[in-house]
């Protein structure tokens, strides 16, 4: 290679948008030279560098974009806390795979405080490490931005929109309220998605109570059909663990002031 050619690399591989490779075909082209590598194991081993960087880059775009809550993930979960919930289960589901291919769904429920939100999260963030692409938001924010973009007459576009992720986690859907605004928009989403591209969805209240959320009953039934359909459903039905380790912690404290 001619000093004029590699002169004129560290340019060629900006325009191309090769990074890796223009950080590393120096060292790499020594090591080549030295070893004796072909021009194609030389070549082969810049380009694994490049696709290595691009996949982490693009998850950790990703990771960003989810939203998630911070530090909610399964190395920091007792899963012994949760009578009912099987880790591996768990482990395998946010493999993602066939359900998340189908657009099935995962419905947490429980009372608040029992980890749904931990779970939701802990899904979430592992679906993206295995490249899928995730949004995490309160059912509530969701809704005002449906509501927002049926206003502006591009409710259809923003439904696409969201379409670009392999789940939806809808947190909290027990909060939104059909007097709160109107929540068809929220249907909307459910229909639009459904068999299509999942939804995790956490509700501490029942499905016997969902008639509190959309506006009539013949909605509730088909939300609650379409969402049930294909769907995982994990019930949380344990005690808060909040109010658990609040109470451990004041044992603790108790006893290092009798001591
Ligand atoms: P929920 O969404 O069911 O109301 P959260 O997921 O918000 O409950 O849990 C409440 C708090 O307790 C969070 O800080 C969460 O990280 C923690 N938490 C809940 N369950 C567990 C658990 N089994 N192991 C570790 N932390 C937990
Ligand atoms: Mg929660």
């Amino acid at each position: 290679m001619t000093k004029a050619d590699a002169a004129k690399l560290p340019l060629m591989l900006m325009t191309l948008r090769l990074p890796a490779i223009s950080r590393l075909w120096q060292d790499l082209g020594e090591r080549a030279d030295r070893e004796g590598w072909g021009a194609a194991r030389f070549l082969a081993a810049l380009c694994e560098h490049e696709i290595l960087e691009r996949s982490s880059r693009r998850i950790a775009r990703h990771m960003d974009e989810a939203h998630l809550p911070d530090g909610k993930s399964f190395a920091n979960f007792d899963f012994a806390a949760v009578p009912g919930i099987r880790k591996a289960h768990l482990m395998a589901l946010a493999e993602g795979d066939a359900w998340i291919e189908g657009g099935a769904n995962i419905l947490l429920f429980g009372p608040s405080g029992v980890g749904k939100t931990h779970l939701a999260a802990a899904i979430g963030a592992a679906l993206v490490e295995s490249g899928r692409r995730v949004l995490f938001s309160r059912t509530t924010d969701m809704v005002q931005k449906l509501q927002a973009a049926r206003r502006d007459l591009i409710l259809p576009a923003t439904l696409t929109k969201l379409d670009r992720y392999d789940a939806l986690i809808l947190d909290d859907l027990g909060y939104v309220r059909k007097d709160q605004a109107e929540t068809s928009v929220l249907f909307e989403l459910i229909a639009e998605r459904y068999e299509r591209r999942s939804l995790i969805v956490t509700c501490n209240q029942p499905f016997s109570e969902w008639n509190q959320i959309f506006p009539d009953p013949a909605m509730t039934v088909a939300a609650i059909d379409r969402i049930v359909h294909h769907a995982t459903i994990i019930e949380c039905n344990t005690e808060s663990y909040r109010r658990r380790t609040a109470t451990k912690n004041q044992d603790t404290e108790n006893t290092t002031t009798k001591i």
